[in-house]
């Protein structure tokens, strides 16, 4: 059995929600913990069914399986909730860089992030991981601490 990789879980999901994807984590809770369709879940955020699908591959894997994905969705919600996007979208449709005004499509986003803007990336990983201690110290959550052999 694969192992949880929290700390890819967490790069992962701090570059799509510094991207703009910020919706990633309230469409896979939808998508993977509640059962939503795929179909009903990626138009509510106008991705397609593929992006969807991938995103929770994603996520399953580095979560060490299915059953693991859907307990850690909702504790990755958490302590993204007050991460904010580093790009906001313009009426254009094109993305703007809110820290060094760079226009660009959505697919370029996250590259120029982790091109550009590194210590926000290495920052907002090192915030959540510190959110996510905390809350395993206030919860003493058993799936943080379980060894798969
Ligand atoms: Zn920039």
């Amino acid at each position: 059995m694969k192992q949880l990789d929290m700390k890819s879980l967490v790069s992962y999901v701090a570059l799509k929600v510094l991207g703009g994807s910020d919706f990633v984590l309230d469409a896979l809770e939808e998508y993977l913990v509640k059962g939503d369709g795929p179909a009903t879940v990626a138009h509510r955020y106008s991705i397609s069914k593929h992006q969807l699908r991938g995103y929770a591959q994603r996520v399953t894997e580095k979560s060490g399986g299915e059953l693991r994905a859907k307990k850690i969705v909702p504790i990755l919600r958490e302590i993204f909730k007050d991460t904010e996007p580093v790009v906001s979208k313009a009426s254009t449709g094109m993305f703007v860089c809110k820290i060094c005004g760079q226009s660009m499509p959505k697919e370029d986003t996250e590259e120029h992030i982790r091109k550009f803007h590194k210590e926000v990336v290495v920052l907002a990983i090192k915030n959540s991981m510190q959110k996510l201690e905390n809350l395993k110290k206030a919860r003493e959550q058993v799936i943080f601490t379980s060894t798969n052999k």
